[in-house]
């Protein structure tokens, strides 16, 4: 019984490398953007680069299911390459239909992705090649990733820092912060967990800790973005605490490029017709369901 769901599990994660390997080599991988907004205005801010596989048999895969086997089978690095330029295509395209936009296009790396200093190169590049200056884009790495080797990961940040690139810290506070590497890491932003972000209008501990991150945040000058907003009270107990930017399924889903021409032509989600929404399909007759 043992030795057959192993091996089912092994195939399973064999074909899953073979496929994601085919995806990335042909033309199965997709970005979908999530907008990032300032929480009192509703201004658009910047978009998070999320990478999608369209599978052949199972749809539209979202990163969480499969980025574990792009980590663990090194193909990660050839899928951020990917990303990346990706990104920048889709951001040079953008600039040139909306002239007036401004915004920052963050985009993930895993750690495999760190592991030489060609990486700050590549980033260089591909701004080059896509006329786009640096501080249009922001590199998101998690704490576990910059822990792993600080050193070369503090040169390569500063890389990307001398080409105005912003780096954020994501999921931050999930992973083993250290203080002594964040306080000499040129880190510009930090991206509050979901988990955390979840519970504070309901969990005191979860309250607790969002406090503490926000405050260590504006003690050393950097930004904070709350992730995983999903309901209209969030965003209140946020701004109450002095975080004023955020995404989540409730201000947007991540979308296809073609889906965010609205947002990104208006540069502006609107806050209060996202929640008489919100609150439509909770109480469709004006009582909860
Ligand atoms: P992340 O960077 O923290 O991205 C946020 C994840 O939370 C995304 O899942 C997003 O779809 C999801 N999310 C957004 N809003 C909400 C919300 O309101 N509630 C909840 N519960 N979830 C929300 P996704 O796209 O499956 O990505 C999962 C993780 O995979 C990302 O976490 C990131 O660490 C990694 N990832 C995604 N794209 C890339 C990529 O291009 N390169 C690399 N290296 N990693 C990536
Ligand atoms: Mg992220
Ligand atoms: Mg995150």
């Amino acid at each position: 019984m043992f030795d057959q769901v192993l091996r089912e599990a092994v195939d399973e994660r064999s074909r899953m490398e073979l496929g994601l390997r085919e995806a990335i080599e042909g033309d199965g991988l997709r970005l979908h953007f999530q907008p990032e907004i300032d929480l009192r205005t509703g201004k658009l801010l910047a978009v998070e680069a999320l990478v999608r596989w369209q599978h052949p048999t199972r749809g539209l895969l979202a990163a969480a299911s499969f980025i574990t086997v792009a980590e663990e089978t090194g193909l990660v690095v050839d899928m951020g390459r990917w990303v990346f330029a990706a990104a920048c295509r889709q951001l040079a395209a953008w600039r040139r239909q909306f002239p007036h936009l401004k915004l920052v296009v963050r985009v993930n790396m895993s750690p495999a992705q760190f592991a030489t200093d060609e990486i700050v190169e590549f980033v260089e590049t591909c701004l080059r090649v896509h006329e786009i200056p640096g501080d249009w884009l922001c590199i998101e790495m998690t704490e576990h990733a910059v822990l792993q080797e600080p050193e070369k990961t503090a040169r390569i940040l500063r890389g990307f820092r001398a080409l105005g690139v912003e780096v954020a810290l994501d999921d931050f506070g999930t992973g083993y912060s250290s203080m002594t590497e964040l306080k000499r890491l040129p880190v510009d932003l930090l991206k509050l967990d979901t988990s955390f972000v979840k519970g504070i209008t309901t969990d005191p501990c979860d309250r607790a800790i969002v406090e503490a991150i926000i405050r260590l945040g504006s003690a050393l000058n950097l930004q904070v973005v709350a992730e995983g907003i999903e309901g209209g009270p969030t965003i209140d107990k946020l701004l109450e605490l002095g975080c004023s930017r955020g995404q989540g399924y409730l201000i947007s889903m991540p979308i296809a490029a073609e889906d965010l021409a609205s947002v990104l032509d208006a540069g502006t989600i609107s806050l209060p017709a996202l929640r008489a929404a919100r609150s439509a399909t909770l109480h469709p007759e004006g009582r909860p369901v």
